[in-house]
């Protein structure tokens, strides 16, 4: 077994102190004084106190590198594959627990890497340049499951769940119905108490990595009567009687991701398996899905970059009216552009990530993150195709992915119109 990059490393953050340790305010100022980098340092001489957005601790800026080199080692190779037969190579499942990357935020406690929100973002960025795919299973446990749990579980449920899900067990987040998307609270999946436990009947839809999933974060109403106010979160086992995991979904990208239907026919949860209170679910699913969003956002901002590293070199070497294509100064120009859109999706991505981690508002700040990193994936894929001209547009290069891939981040987690409604309910 491969020895695990970010539990390594979280050795070696504990060993300096590791002040960057979850949950404390301030991260950005604290990491930059225990681990100076040389724009801190720089800026320090200057007598300006504070550092650039792409200051990393110590810590962050390991886990960077690491992740860049273990998704280039063991992931790279199977994406392609993983794209045609849509499915998830078990393999890749396997090493993302053994390097500790399911388990990013979770308490060494528990079997977790015990590292930050804010390194879970650089992480899901590195995975995302190679595989998007990859980087949702990741996203999805990190920034959704564990923190759910983490926050809001018992001491039961915590070591239970916890320990699972750092070294082996995927979760889902089943929120969305056929019926109900955008409209989320309108859901329909009810859930009846009897005795010491409560019967769920009713169906989801869209449920990421359902395909592997061993445990399922399920919003159900509770209390119809009492509209979105009934709705709560249980916790359910893949083996419970009458869950059904369906088909999943031939998706025109991020094929690798199972996003498949559940059915809950009659299935009995025990009480004890409420994540926290009656009622206070749509609360539990709104919060994590702010926090989703800049996961969703580090995603679209790292399948930008991917595709770009991936097609800019080509520009460098394809010769045509005997000038390499790069040299033309019509293309130069669209390359800057793009470049200047993905640096500033990665500035709003990093500046969302860095208030919600100092405890700050960043609600509105998270949506202009995803919107915007969605937009720049969109131009970005395109333009790499056009740049690479007809072999852009075939299945030789990984360049054709990264287009249909990035067309999700304009719908999961909130669409576009979703977003946009949201940040303007704050600007007035
Ligand atoms: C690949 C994939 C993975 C997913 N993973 C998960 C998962 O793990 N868990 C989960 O719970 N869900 C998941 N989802 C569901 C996802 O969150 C929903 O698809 C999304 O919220 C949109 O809902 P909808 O598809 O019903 O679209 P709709 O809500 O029907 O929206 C259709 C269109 O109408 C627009 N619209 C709707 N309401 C308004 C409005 N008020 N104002 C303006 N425009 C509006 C939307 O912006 C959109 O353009 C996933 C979906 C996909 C495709």
């Amino acid at each position: 077994m491969a020895a695990p990059l970010v539990r390594t490393l979280s050795k070696v953050g504990r060993h300096i102190s590791r002040p960057w340790g979850a949950g404390q305010a301030g991260v950005r100022s604290r990491s930059t004084r225990s681990a100076p980098d040389v724009a801190s340092e720089q800026a320090a001489g200057l007598g300006v106190s504070f550092p650039p957005l792409q200051t990393y601790s110590e810590e962050e800026g390991m886990m960077r590198d690491a992740v860049k080199k273990y998704a280039q080692e063991r992931i790279a190779p199977f994406v392609s594959k993983m794209d045609e037969n849509s499915a998830m190579d078990e393999e890749v499942i396997k090493s993302l627990f053994e390097q500790g990357l399911m388990g990013i935020e979770i308490d060494p406690e528990y079997g977790g890497t015990g590292s930050t929100f804010f390194s879970s973002i650089l992480v899901i960025e590195e995975l995302a340049k190679v595989d998007p795919s990859v980087a949702v299973l990741c996203d999805i446990q990190n920034t959704l499951i564990n923190t759910l749990v983490a926050n809001l579980g018992t001491l039961a449920q915590k070591e239970h769940y916890l320990s699972r899900l750092s070294t082996d067990m995927v979760g889902s987040f089943c929120l969305s119905e056929a019926e109900s998307g955008s409209d989320a609270f309108a859901l329909k999946t009810r859930a009846e108490k009897q005795k010491d436990y409560y019967v769920i009947n009713g169906s989801k839809m869209w449920i990421s990595n359902a395909e592997h999933a061993g445990v399922f974060l399920v919003m159900a109403n509770v209390d119809p009567a009492a509209g979105y106010r009934g709705i709560t979160c249980f916790i359910v086992d893949r083996d419970t009687e009458g869950l059904e995991i369906c088909k999943k979904e031939n998706k025109l990208g991020l094929r690798a991701s199972s996003t498949c239907p559940l059915n809950f026919d009659n299935v009995k949860v025990p009480e004890k398996n409420i994540l926290g209170k009656v009622g206070q679910g749509y609360k539990y699913a709104i919060g994590m899905l702010n926090e989703g969003r800049i996961g969703i956002a580090a995603q679209m901002l790292g399948l930008a970059q991917g595709c770009f590293d991936h097609t800019v070199p080509y520009t460098r070497q394809r010769v045509q009216f005997g000038k390499r294509i790069f040299d033309f100064q019509g293309m130069q120009h669209q390359i800057a552009h793009v470049a200047t859109q993905i640096e500033a999706a990665r500035l709003l991505t990093y500046n969302a990530a860095r208030l919600k981690e100092a405890g700050r508002p960043f609600i509105k700040e998270a949506c202009m993150a995803k919107y915007f990193a969605a937009e720049v994936a969109t131009l970005t894929t395109s333009k790499c195709i056009e740049w690479m001209g007809g072999v852009g547009f075939t299945k030789d290069y990984p360049i054709e992915k990264y287009y249909r891939d990035c067309k999700i981040g304009t719908i999961y987690e909130g669409t576009t119109n979703v977003q946009l409604s949201t940040m303007a309910n704050f600007l007035f």
